[in-house]
């Protein structure tokens, strides 16, 4: 079995999620909320064009 996470789509930022087995939107939920959270001060549509770059990737 492989681990699956997705990484923050901000070059300069080692954010990774853990992308539980059945709940990827979940997890692109977190990843989304950090991303509005750290990176675009609440804006969701700059948080929206950056998690647009978002795989999953196995490891
Ligand atoms: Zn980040």
């Amino acid at each position: 079995m492989t681990d699956r996470v997705m990484s923050c789509p901000v070059s300069s930022c080692t954010y990774e999620e853990w992308v539980l087995p059945n709940d990827e939107d979940g997890s692109f939920s977190e990843l989304w909320n950090h991303v509005v959270r750290r990176h675009t001060g609440g804006d969701g549509t700059e948080a929206s064009t950056l998690m647009a770059l978002v795989e999953a990737e196995e490891r």
